[in-house]
């Protein structure tokens, strides 16, 4: 495992019917069928979108280091309010609500506001 190297990455695949197929929780499933424990508290997450309660979870059970996100699930929340779209069967927490050892930083200005365009490109909402 070198450093800087990119190890897995993936996408959102909820479409298909299954929600539980979120990126966070494929990369954690991932992580511990192919990383050795040590590597896992090294391999650095970034993600475009924070961490829900189940990828948390995931996240600290297999013991993968820190989380980089560009927005938060509370912005999430906030935008699907704005945009009339009612709120999932989960609730919105905040990564160390749930998974308390874990370094997660996030979110940022900027990228944070390009989620929200793909955001609501992807629900066909919002704009100017
Ligand atoms: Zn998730």
């Amino acid at each position: 495992m070198l450093e800087g190297e990119e190890l897995f990455a993936d996408r959102n695949r909820v479409s298909g019917g299954d929600n539980t197929r979120h990126p966070e929780f494929e990369i954690a499933r991932w992580a511990a069928e192919n990383l050795s424990p040590d590597q896992r508290k090294k391999a650095v997450v970034y993600t475009s979108g924070e961490h829900c309660p189940m990828c948390s979870a995931a996240h600290a059970w297999v013991g993968l280091g820190p989380i980089y996100y560009a927005s938060s699930s509370k912005q999430l929340a906030g935008w699907f309010a704005e945009w009339g779209i009612p709120p999932g069967p989960v609730e919105t927490l905040p990564i160390n609500q749930v998974a308390t050892g874990i370094e997660a930083t996030g979110p940022d200005e900027e990228l944070s506001e390009q989620v929200k365009l793909l955001q609501q490109a992807a629900h066909g909402v919002g704009g100017n």
